[in-house]
């Protein structure tokens, strides 16, 4: 096996390695808390890591009531039980969901504003008190989101029933433990779906338009590593270098996708916030749709992904091709549909996904009438046409 531990300091510091939950005093130490507060998710309340976790951190309080799309009640439930415990850190320990909650309840911990104060619109984030946000160390449990890179929260506003991204600089976490052990569990659902997350963050960002080719060489190498280790880490869930690579790549992705990110995910999210499913898969579905709308502009790039992935056929439908394997192969359904996902309110999700974040890394522009259209195909199993 290669060897799959080091210590990285960009984008910033990272102990990763077989084993390393077991230094998470030292990183509570480093980034200067005393009394953290673990985060997680409801599924990891009585999970043995998490019990672990707090036992190496002399019995540290769990706040573990956050779902699979947290919302700001569960951000708010979060402040309460830190401020409650008197606490100086989170340490965020879980999937997507618990890093992004944990990262928003450490922001939030010192600000007088009001939470949707600070939506990634513009500069808000200068808006903050940056002496209010408390220090936060992430330990993902699963491969895919990226957000122990990230320097932001998407948390579901529950009144516009929209997904909106907290962000500032300082919510990027001070040191992450990527530990491949916290990963062997997984289901391999959960394992296929949150991997092709990582995927779509490397795709789109690597597509996006703009300068930034240091975020492109990180996006190359992350699809690489998916499409290496994805199929390895799902037949064989106790593949530590699989897992070690593949959380390897959920941190590339988000990294890479600091220069922007896509279509799938402008869509992915208004069906997350509408039908409560789980992102990974919702992109994992969306991914081939956009990339046949958005043919003409990327298939320049598809080719270059697909010498990189060493496919056979180097066109933009050889990568096509390849990506509906790798889902087949991982068990993705083809359709929303498959994922419980109707067309009755898809005029607003056109909407919404022309006004998500996202939507403005897509390498050609999708009015809401067009977001509509890839959705309605999404559902049905159609390709679209090429803009
Ligand atoms: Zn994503």
């Amino acid at each position: 096996m290669t060897n799959i531990r080091g210590n990285w300091n960009y984008p910033t510091t990272v102990w990763a390695g077989p084993g390393r939950l077991e230094e998470i005093a030292a990183a509570c130490t480093r980034a200067g808390m005393t009394r953290p507060l673990i985060v997680t998710d409801a599924g990891l309340a009585t999970h043995a890591m998490t019990a672990r976790c707090s036992e190496l951190l002399g019995g540290a309080a769990v706040f573990a009531d956050v779902a699979g799309n947290p919302s700001a009640a569960h951000v708010e439930k979060g402040l309460r039980a830190y401020r409650l415990g008197h606490h100086d850190g989170v340490v965020a320990l879980g999937g997507g969901a618990a890093l992004d909650t944990g990262k928003v309840v450490a922001f939030m911990s010192g600000q007088t504003r009001p939470l949707w104060d600070f939506e990634d619109i513009g500069d808000w984030w200068t808006r903050a008190d940056s002496a209010g946000i408390a220090p936060i160390v992430a330990i993902p449990t699963t491969a895919g989101t990226g957000s122990e890179v990230g320097r932001a929260g998407v948390i579901l506003n529950e009144e516009t029933h929209q997904k909106k991204i907290i962000f500032h600089p300082l919510m990027m976490p001070k040191v992450v433990i990527l530990d491949p052990e916290l990963t062997i569990g997984l289901p391999r659902h959960v394992t296929a779906a949150t991997g092709l997350d990582a995927f779509v963050h490397c795709f789109e960002a690597y597509c996006a338009p703009g300068f930034h080719p240091m975020a492109e060489g990180i996006a190359l190498e992350g699809m690489r590593l998916v499409a290496e280790y994805l199929p390895r880490a799902c037949q064989n869930g106790q593949d530590l270098e699989a897992r070690a690579q593949m959380l390897a790549a959920a941190s590339m992705g988000a990294t890479a996708f600091q220069k922007g990110l896509g279509g799938v995910h402008a869509i992915a999210h208004p069906v997350g916030s509408w039908f409560n499913t789980h992102h990974g898969l919702t992109n994992a579905v969306i991914l081939p749709y956009v990339m046949c709308h958005n043919r003409h502009a990327i298939s320049d790039r598809c080719a270059r992904i697909a010498r990189v992935l060493g496919l056979a056929d180097t066109s933009f439908d050889g990568l096509l091709a390849w990506v509906l394997a790798l889902r087949t192969e991982l068990g993705i359904p083809h359709t929303l549909a498959e994922i419980g996902v109707d067309d009755r309110n898809a005029d607003v999700i056109g909407r919404e996904s022309a006004l998500d974040p996202s939507a403005g890394g897509n390498p050609i522009a999708i009015d809401a009438a067009g977001y509509e259209a890839i959705f309605r195909d999404a559902i049905a199993g159609r390709m679209p046409a090429a803009a």
